[in-house]
């Protein structure tokens, strides 16, 4: 097409192509969620609907990301780990940034019926992004463990919060005020004597949040001669599991390859 004389002003777009072999994340976070989820009566403290919702949401963008190698979910927020070589849209950082949490947010619409299905939605959501370069296999993984560790002490304070007002009968502020100061192991011991919760038999989606991965397995096929045989095929999991130990890096060596 011919160039007019207005085509100077592409000089003013900036540059943002993001260091190369640096390990990229993409995180999304719901705008506003505390009202949103309000308005629309998520359970408390954790609504399971919203989650596979997230989940269900977060399993679109990888699917249409090849170069995500690895995706942590919790709460509001989701956050989508490229491979150190990704070379999708040239590392451009607002393409990226946008086009993820565009795709995330019309599948979180587009999915809501199936998840709400009793539940209009009130008004449209949005997610904001940022992507964040990380220089080494060390740090990314200790990014993840900060995600994690946000979901447990989260998870953690709100379950020892909603039991307190839910079933202590006790107002927020003075929820708010017996929880004020208490360590990991009062809030324990809080809930199994007052409420008989024993923490460690929450479900692991609240407690650990949501990992997303490709996983090869084996499927049987059968060859151009009709014969059983064997492949591998590549499936996206989600799993309720650590990330921070070394186990789960041990058993997928092939995530950071
Ligand atoms: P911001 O726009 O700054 O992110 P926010 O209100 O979204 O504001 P967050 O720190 O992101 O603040 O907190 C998310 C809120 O959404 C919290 O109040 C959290 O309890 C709530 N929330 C998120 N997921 C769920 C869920 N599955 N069930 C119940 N509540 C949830
Ligand atoms: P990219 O992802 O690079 O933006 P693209 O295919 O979206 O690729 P664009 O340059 O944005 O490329 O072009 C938009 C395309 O959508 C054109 O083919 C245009 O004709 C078509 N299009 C957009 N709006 C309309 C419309 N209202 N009616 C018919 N065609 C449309
Ligand atoms: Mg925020
Ligand atoms: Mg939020
Ligand atoms: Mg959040
Ligand atoms: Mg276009």
């Amino acid at each position: 097409m011919a160039k007019s004389k207005y085509e100077y002003v592409r000089n003013f777009e900036l540059q943002d192509r993001l260091l190369p072999s640096t390990w990229l994340v993409v995180r999304v976070d719901g705008q506003g969620f505390t009202k949103f989820t309000s308005k629309h009566e998520f359970t408390k403290p954790n609504d399971v609907r919203a989650l596979n919702l997230m989940n269900r949401a977060a399993k679109i963008v990888v699917e249409s990301m090849v170069e995500i190698v690895l995706a942590y979910g919790q709460s509001d927020e989701y956050s989508f780990v490229f491979s150190k070589d990704a070379k999708a849209y040239e590392r451009r950082a607002s393409k990226l940034s946008t086009l993820l949490v565009s795709k995330f947010t019309s599948a979180y619409v587009y999915y809501w019926s199936e998840f709400f299905p009793d539940t209009r939605l009130q008004f449209p959501p949005a997610f904001d992004s940022r992507v964040v370069m990380y220089p080494s296999e060390h740090i990314l993984r200790d990014y993840l463990s900060w995600r994690q560790v946000d979901c447990h002490i989260n998870n953690m304070y709100n379950t020892c919060f909603w039991a307190l007002v839910n079933k202590g009968g006790m107002t927020q502020k003075e929820a708010e005020k017996r929880l004020s100061g208490t360590l990991s192991k009062d809030k324990n011991e809080l809930l199994f004597s007052e409420f008989e919760i024993n923490y460690n038999n929450e479900p692991a989606i609240f407690k650990k949040g949501s990992v997303i991965i490709r996983e090869k397995v084996l499927i049987d096929v059968v060859d151009a001669q009709g014969k059983m045989t064997k492949r591998t095929k590549t499936e996206v999991a989600i799993l309720h599991c650590d990330i921070i130990k070394n186990a789960f890096w041990n058993e997928n060596p092939d995530i950071l390859g």
